[in-house]
Order: structure tokens, then C-alpha cells, then sequence
């Protein structure tokens, strides 16, 4: 960024519950069944039907308080929204206004190998999604799938305390880790289960007043909201800089061009016309209520972080990898027990953190659905480490393992993969090699020891990369 600016940003993120039934009414919200078969009476809010809150939303919504450190409402309102659009056949949304469940809070976001930076969280409320309309369907007309009417989302409203793009994925990361390790969301960002609106603004360095907002709205997925956000400060401060002003509006991150272009002017709060849902009587959440559930929190992302240095002796950067998402450290820790007693645990960590991410990159899929199992990495594992296998057939060994997860052990067997570590054989093997390379061995003698490597590529090739290397390297010594 040209040194003169700085840019402000502030999230919003909208979090799909995972409850069964949706906020207010017993329709289910399975996610993928036929389009509007999953709406009520109550989500569409026919006359003459009545909401009814459902338990599992507020118990989520306080789990997530409790694990950001944030103050729980005594008295949970409700008030309707009131817009139009075509995917809200009701005409107004159920959210809450004035007492949002979860009051403020923050989180630490962690930077690079060692920088923490604090993160408040103004607010986080409830409220049930909208219908969606659907473009690409038919050609000239919208469709509207009501099914996600009424689902339960509970929408986390940062501060402006975010100084790049980042800083907003490393907070939206973190946000993530927290719902998962909660298991109030399954945090499915492709099928929408969390979204963003990303509010950005740009305004001289050093400046306490912040400039007019742009939001950018509901992107998802974390190199989106990566790329929006560049492009959105790109584009305010060469404004700022042809002397026009930032008007106050909502863009659309369009990830084909790698764009924002503007949806609507933003209007504010109040031309929702808010005001309290008469059919929801304000609702009076108990302490008992609330220590019940912060008895049960599970373990959250940054103590995890903390157990996994002290008690594996990762790096901070190592462990950070592991923890962001709960199924891989998860993977790891079963990785780590699988292991036994005689474990190497950095080896295992370069083995989830390289091949295994890496393959798991390649096919576009989550940990969850490894080809390998933890298991079987373990024992590959294993088999490294005690030089039954060198580094390098591990990765033929890996490879021949996706096809099926088979055992690893097994296909060091069929194949004869085994290393040679039989000190006599791999002498006679290197006694042949130098007899058939007697020039070079004078060479070497000589002093150009760049033909160390020569041999001891020979060795490894005339063994087909099964010699152990470092006894390899040791006869050789002795030998020339
Ligand atoms: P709205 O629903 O109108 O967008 P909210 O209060 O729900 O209003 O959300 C406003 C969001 O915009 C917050 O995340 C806040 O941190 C962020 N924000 C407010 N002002 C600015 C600004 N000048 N620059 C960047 N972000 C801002
Ligand atoms: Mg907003």
C-alpha cells in the first residue's frame, strides 16, 4: 500500500447453527434437499402461526460467548427486521436489535511466528436466514428456494480493528476454529454455513476519524475475502487519490474478475424499521444456564495450541498449523497415539503438514476424508523411524497407500521395500563399485571429494534406493 494510507476493516460473519430444527419452527435444515421442501408455515410466517425459539440456537449462541470471553444478555429480545425481497416472502426478518445475546468480547489472532494482535467483537446476535434466490436456473427468471428459511445464524459483528487483508483472514480463521472446536457450526464455507460481509474503509496514516465504509458482501471462502479486500483498498485509495469521495455502499466481490462492483447504496439501520416481535416475549437466560454450559466447553483453539507446544514441543508456527482446523489436529494427535512409545512427532508433523496436505490439496478435499488414515501414517511413520525404510521409499510407500489406504507394512513386504542395513552385504555391494570405478576412487583419493556423492549415488542405485544412506555413507568413508 502507498505509505500515506492505511486501511481500516471490519467483519461481519454469519454462522450457520447446527441444530436439526430451525429457529423458530420444526422444519428441518438438512442441507441439499429439493428445493422448498424444508420451509414451514412459521418460516414463511403465514398468518396464524406463531414462532417458537428453539432451545439448541440460544445454547449455541451462548457457547460461543463464553469462548470469546463476552458478556451473556439476561434478557434475550427479538425484533423484526422489515424489508422486501423476493427471497423473504414474510417481508421482515427475525433478528435482534437492542439485546443481542452475546454483548462484547475479542479474540487473539496470531501473526506470522510470534505477533498476537487483539481483535474486539462488538457483538454477536441471533436471527433467521432468508430464502435464496437462484439466477442460473432459468434462463431470464429467478428462482426462489425457500429452504434456508429460518435457519438458525447467529452473526458476529467485529470492531474496526483490522489493518490488512491478513489480519481478516487470520480473525475469520480463527472465528472458524472457535464454531468447529464448539461444534455449534459445521463451518462448511462452500455450502454456505459461514459467510462474510467485509467492511472496508481507507483514510490517512496516523488519522483518528475513519473513512466511509464500502461492504463487501458474502464471501466465501478465505482467499476470497484474501482478494476482495485487496482490490477494495486498491480501488479507495486511486478514488481518494483522483480527489473523489468513497460513497457508502454495497459492493459484490466477483471472483471471476477478480472485482468488486457496486449492488446498492447502503441505507442504515434504521430504514429497517425495527422493532420487538410481539409473538416473542423477551427471554431470561439463568446463570445456572450459562455455568452449565461453560462447565462443558470443549477444549478451544488456542489452549489446544498451548497443550500441543508444551506437551509435543512443536514450534509456535507448527502448532498453529495444527489447531486452525479441529479435524487436523485431531488427524495428529491420533497420528501422535497410533505412534506408541518410541514416537518421532516432528516427524509426523512434516508428514500431515507436507505430503499429506499436500495430497489433500491436489484432490480438493478435507482431512476428514484422508485417503490415508492416521493409522496407517503412523505406522509408516514408524517404519522411518526405525529404519526398517528410508525417507525417500516412504514416499513410494505413501503413494502406493492412497490406492485404498492400504497398511504400509504390507507393501514394504510385497514390494521388498525394506531398507538394506546388513553392514556386510552393502560392504560387498561398495567393494564392487569401487573396484568398477577404480579411476575415480584414485580421483577421489586425490582430493576431489566432489566424487563422494558419485559413489554413494552408485551405491543407492545398484541397491534400487533401498541401501540405508547413512551406513552407505559410513562404509564409503571407511572405504575410500
Ligand atoms: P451494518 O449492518 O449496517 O453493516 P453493523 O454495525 O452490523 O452495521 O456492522 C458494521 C461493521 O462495519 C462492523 O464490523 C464494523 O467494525 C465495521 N465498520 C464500521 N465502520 C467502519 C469503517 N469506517 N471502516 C471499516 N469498517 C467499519
Ligand atoms: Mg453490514
Amino acid at each position: 500500500m502507498k505509505d500515506n494510507w492505511e486501511s481500516v476493516i471490519g467483519l461481519e460473519i454469519h454462522v450457520q447453527l447446527n441444530s436439526e430444527s430451525k429457529i423458530f419452527s420444526n422444519a428441518p435444515t438438512k442441507f441439499g434437499s429439493d428445493q422448498n421442501l424444508q420451509a414451514c408455515e412459521v418460516d414463511l410466517g403465514m398468518p396464524g402461526t406463531l414462532p417458537v425459539l428453539n432451545e439448541k440456537a440460544i445454547e449455541k449462541a451462548i457457547k460461543f460467548g463464553v469462548a470469546i470471553n463476552a458478556e451473556i444478555a439476561e434478557k434475550v429480545g427479538f425484533a423484526r427486521k422489515n424489508y422486501f425481497y423476493p427471497d423473504l416472502p414474510k417481508g421482515y426478518q427475525i433478528s435482534q436489535l437492542d439485546d443481542p445475546i452475546v454483548g462484547k468480547g475479542s479474540i487473539e489472532i496470531h501473526l506470522g511466528d510470534q505477533e498476537i494482535k487483539t481483535i474486539g467483537i462488538t457483538r454477536a446476535h441471533l436471527e433467521e436466514d432468508a430464502g435464496k434466490s437462484i439466477h442460473d436456473l432459468f434462463e431470464n427468471e429467478t428462482a426462489i428456494d425457500l429452504n434456508r428459511a429460518g435457519t438458525p445464524l447467529l452473526e458476529i459483528v467485529s470492531e474496526p480493528d483490522m489493518s490488512n487483508s491478513e489480519e481478516a483472514v487470520a480473525y475469520l480463521k480463527k472465528i472458524h476454529s472457535i464454531v468447529c472446536a464448539l461444534e455449534i457450526s459445521d463451518g462448511n464455507m462452500s455450502q454456505g454455513s459461514m459467510r462474510c460481509d467485509a467492511n472496508v474503509s481507507i483514510k490517512k496514516k496516523g488519522d483518528k476519524k475513519l473513512g466511509t465504509r464500502t461492504e463487501l458482501k458474502n464471501i466465501n471462502s478465505f482467499k476470497f475475502v484474501e482478494k476482495a479486500i485487496n482490490f477494495e483498498i486498491k480501488r479507495q485509495i486511486s478514488c481518494l487519490e483522483r480527489g473523489e469521495e468513497i460513497v457508502q455502499e454495497t459492493r459484490l466481490y466477483d471472483s471471476t474478475n477478480n472485482t468488486t462492483r457496486s449492488m446498492r447504496s447502503k441505507e442504515d439501520a434504521h430504514d429497517y424499521r425495527y422493532f420487538p416481535d410481539p409473538d416473542l416475549l423477551p427471554l431470561e437466560v439463568s446463570d445456572k444456564f450459562i455455568n452449565d454450559l461453560k462447565n462443558n466447553i470443549p477444549e478451544l483453539p488456542d489452549d489446544k495450541k498451548k497443550r500441543f507446544i508444551d506437551e509435543f514441543k512443536l514450534s509456535p508456527y507448527e502448532a498453529n498449523i495444527l489447531v486452525s482446523d479441529i479435524d487436523t489436529a485431531k488427524y495428529f494427535e491420533e497420528v501422535v497415539a497410533k505412534m506408541g512409545k518410541n514416537k518421532d512427532i516432528k516427524l509426523a508433523v512434516n508428514w500431515i503438514t507436507g505430503e499429506l496436505f499436500a495430497v489433500l490439496n491436489s484432490k480438493n478435499i478435507e482431512i476428514s476424508q484422508s485417503p490415508i488414515s492416521a493409522k496407517n501414517l503412523a505406522i509408516l511413520i514408524n517404519l522411518i523411524k526405525n529404519g526398517t525404510i528410508s525417507g525417500k521409499i516412504a514416499k513410494t510407500v505413501f503413494e502406493l497407500m492412497m490406492d485404498g489406504n492400504k497398511d504400509p507394512q504390507k507393501i514394504v513386504e510385497e514390494k521388498g521395500l525394506k531398507q538394506q542395513s546388513d553392514p556386510k552385504a552393502l560392504e560387498a555391494l561398495i567393494d564392487k563399485i569401487i573396484n568398477d570405478n577404480r579411476e575415480k576412487a584414485v580421483e577421489y583419493k586425490q582430493g576431489k571429494e566432489k566424487l563422494f556423492g558419485f559413489f554413494v549415488g552408485q551405491a543407492m542405485k545398484a541397491s534400487g534406493g533401498k541401501a540405508n544412506p547413512q551406513l552407505i555413507n559410513e562404509i564409503l568413508k571407511k572405504k575410500l
